[in-house]
């Protein structure tokens, strides 16, 4: 693709940065932490700052290619699947799965009936021990 002539330098970098987190997170399906998105850009691209790796994230989620999901007090991680689903999140390893359930929309306007909320948005959180967990 042709680059615009007037386009800054520092911003060509910044842009091969974003595009260097963007790969970690499409590479996996692990739901990285920031500092495990940073380990990992820091392979291709040895110069790559923590700082950088965060504003990057920033970035990407604004732009919705990526999403960031919090839970409770614990670090953020962050989803290269942007259409809504459902998660489960192991209390011994902190493995982090996708799951999504033809039931939940439902769910939802259930939910909504008795809060008598208007529903936005609804997302189901499974907390348990994951398979490899159980087996040991
Ligand atoms: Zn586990
Ligand atoms: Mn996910």
């Amino acid at each position: 693709m042709a680059r615009a002539v007037e386009t800054p330098r520092s911003e060509d970098k910044l842009t091969r940065q974003r595009e260097a987190v963007l790969q970690v997170i499409r590479a996996r399906e692990d739901h990285p932490t920031a500092n495990e998105i940073f380990q990992a850009a820091r392979l291709n691209l040895p110069t790559i700052s923590y700082a950088t790796v965060y504003n990057s994230l920033r970035f990407l989620k604004e732009a919705g290619l990526v999403h960031e999901i919090k839970f409770g007090d614990g670090a953020s991680r962050y989803d290269r699947e942007t259409d809504r689903h459902d998660h489960a999140i192991c209390n011994e390893c902190g493995k982090l799965v996708d799951f999504d359930l033809p039931q939940t929309a439902e769910l939802m306007q259930a939910a909504a009936r008795k809060s008598k909320f208007k529903a936005a948005s609804v997302h189901l959180t499974l907390k348990g021990v994951c398979p490899d967990c159980r087996a040991t």
